[in-house]
């Protein structure tokens, strides 16, 4: 006979209240070790470990006594992501399922291209903006992520592919907006850029004006990026719901007291979608706007999805090109995103953390991971 027990659902497991350790440059690190280990040289054996070799646990810190170990696991955890599941395109990009002990799940992306390789990363675990063209915002919101969690991402995919602490790219353009989670965004880039150069980091928003702003007053910044996507406010409104809290005047003017380094420049993104935003027109117009502003922009043929509904197509090939002739004569640089890993929806705009979405294992588009790690 059936308990009652046996009838409710489980009990949730209690919060890990242990403090976490990826959101902490090595100086606030070695001040939260200060009372547990017994020599001063253990917080950068510590940062070593989980920065430069990125291990997953304390048992892995062999360079550490195996008592020391013991009690760090007791007192601390490590706060990165899991790797529930691997999905590799066949262009090289791998994009990754990742989830965190409540359970929540981020999608990350790692896109080699020659010798250069861009690790893509989420900074919500969902999101709220609800742009028409994007599937996260289909989806809906989910919770900030911590720093921790926003460096364990990158960890967790460096570890997967054997990669070193530096000589990659990395953007926040995976799922969420960074700037509506800017003091764990922040808190993320102190740590990252203990390894990476803050040049080779770019931030990518929906025009969150106020953290525009934010990100001007920081000591080292990364690079931005801003996804405009219309030239004017009704076309831009109809996109992105966040145009109606900060239109493009006020967006613009942002970009405009924004400072740079020299030879710096804003990146403008602009989804081109087919009879939509991809006349010359258009682009005469997304010129006039840009001018004298310290930008390039960044063509992105939109990335259709079945969730988007029809509307959702790019141009054909030499209507983007005639898009991205008209701004270079009008003295802009542009170039074309080129999309990668759309066979497993790792391009841009089709990240679900698709643990949220069963249409796409039924639909077997997603082979579940190997175990052990697998090489670039
Ligand atoms: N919230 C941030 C970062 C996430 S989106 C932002 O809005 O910038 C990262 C980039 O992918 C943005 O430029 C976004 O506009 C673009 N994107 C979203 N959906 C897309 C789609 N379906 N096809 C192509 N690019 C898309």
């Amino acid at each position: 006979m059936a308990t009652p027990s046996t009838l409710l659902p489980p009990t949730p497991p209690a919060p890990d209240r242990r403090p976490a350790l990826l959101g902490l440059p090595l100086e606030r690190l070695a001040a939260a070790l200060a009372p547990v280990v017994d020599r001063p040289f253990r917080a950068r054996q510590v940062h070593d470990a989980l920065h430069r070799r990125a291990v997953s646990g304390f048992e892995e810190m062999t360079d550490l006594p195996k008592e020391l170990r013991e009690r760090l696991a007791r007192e601390f955890r490590v706060g990165g992501p899991e790797v529930v599941r691997r999905a590799p395109s066949e262009d090289g990009t791998v994009k990754y399922l990742l989830s965190f002990a409540d359970g929540a799940t981020v999608e990350a992306v790692d896109i080699p291209d020659g010798e250069r390789r861009t690790l893509c990363i989420s900074s919500q675990a969902g999101c709220g903006l609800a742009c028409k063209f994007c599937v996260t915002g289909y989806w809906g919101p989910g919770r900030n992520l911590a720093p921790g969690e926003i460096v364990g991402q990158v960890l967790a995919i460096r570890r997967d592919r054997g990669l070193p602490a530096s000589g990659f790219n990395l953007v926040f353009m995976g799922m969420g907006e960074p700037l509506l989670n800017l003091e764990a965004l922040e808190a993320s880039l102190a740590v990252l850029t203990e390894t990476l150069s803050p040049r080779r980091i770019t931030v990518s928003t929906a025009g969150v004006v106020p953290g525009i702003d934010a990100m001007a007053r920081w000591p080292r910044r990364p690079n931005l990026a801003v996804s405009l996507h219309a030239p004017d406010d009704e076309r831009r409104s109809e996109l992105m719901p966040i145009n109606r809290s900060y239109p493009l005047a006020e967006l613009l003017a942002a970009l405009e007291r924004y400072p740079l380094e020299r030879g710096r420049k804003v990146t403008i993104e602009y989804l081109l979608v087919r009879d939509f935003n991809d006349e010359e027109a258009d682009a005469d117009a997304l010129a006039r706007r840009l001018g004298g502003l310290r930008v390039k922009v960044n063509l992105i043929p939109v990335n259709p999805d079945p969730v988007l509904g029809p509307a959702m197509v790019p141009p054909p090939d030499e209507r983007v090109a005639a898009f991205r002739a008209r701004l270079e004569r009008r003295g802009l640089v542009a170039t074309v995103r080129r999309r990668r890993g759309d066979d497993v929806s790792a391009a841009c705009g089709q990240l679900r953390a698709f643990g949220r979405d069963p249409k796409g294992f039924r639909a077997g588009l997603h082979r579940p991971a190997p175990a052990g790690p697998a090489g670039p």
